[in-house]
């Protein structure tokens, strides 16, 4: 039985896999989930762009193949990689959008969780605009609680039990979002949003 979510207040059209209320930024780095295969993980990254900068356009402009290599040292190293995310929330808490969550997208790479390999095949993406040694702004949380109680509400495979970290199923090569994200300060404010839990 699906339960309303007290908060948040935003919902997930799952004909169409967005999120109501973000922008929408097609990406085409995306693909088919495999068959049968249960989408059941929430993973949290950190990104900014050029690193520790915030602000701009730069992370539509990665997750749409059209960063320019030429603008940013950092971003010579970057512009040709294929790859995305399903959210980005932002500072300031805009929510962004890139691809539909019943598609996968291409955010985790080489990754394993609870001895699954490929993460990208089971998971959604979300991205928090940040770096690993600078706190987030409350306002994300509030954003990110949002989310995934509204993902949890339509997808009910998903639970706020399976959230983990880039860093937590690449570790050694990942160290996103990084010690400054505070999970305790996540579990907390889910548990007081009541998302249901598994
Ligand atoms: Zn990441």
């Amino acid at each position: 039985m699906m339960v309303q979510m007290s908060a948040g207040a935003l919902t997930v059209d799952t004909e169409k896999g967005l999120l109501a209320g973000a922008r929408y930024v097609a990406s085409p780095n995306h693909d088919e989930r495999p068959q049968g295969c249960t989408l059941d993980l929430i993973l949290v990254h950190g990104i900014s762009l050029p690193p520790g900068e915030y602000g701009g356009s730069w992370i539509d402009r990665l997750f749409t193949n059209t960063l320019p290599s030429d603008a940013h040292p950092y971003f010579a190293r970057i512009a040709e990689l294929k790859v995305s995310s399903h959210v980005l929330i932002r500072r300031d808490g805009e929510l962004v959008q890139y691809v539909p969550f019943h598609r996968r997208a291409w955010h985790a790479g080489a990754s394993s969780y609870g001895g699954r390999e490929r993460c990208n095949d089971f998971s959604i993406g979300i991205e928090l605009e940040g770096c690993d040694d600078q706190g987030y702004e409350p306002f994300q949380y509030r954003r990110l609680v949002d989310v995934i109680a509204a993902l949890c509400a339509a997808y009910p495979s998903l639970s706020p039990d399976r959230i983990a970290g880039h860093s937590d199923v690449a570790p050694g090569r990942k160290t996103d979002p990084g010690p400054a994200f505070d999970w305790a300060r996540l579990h907390a404010m889910l548990r007081a949003t009541r998302v249901r839990f598994a």
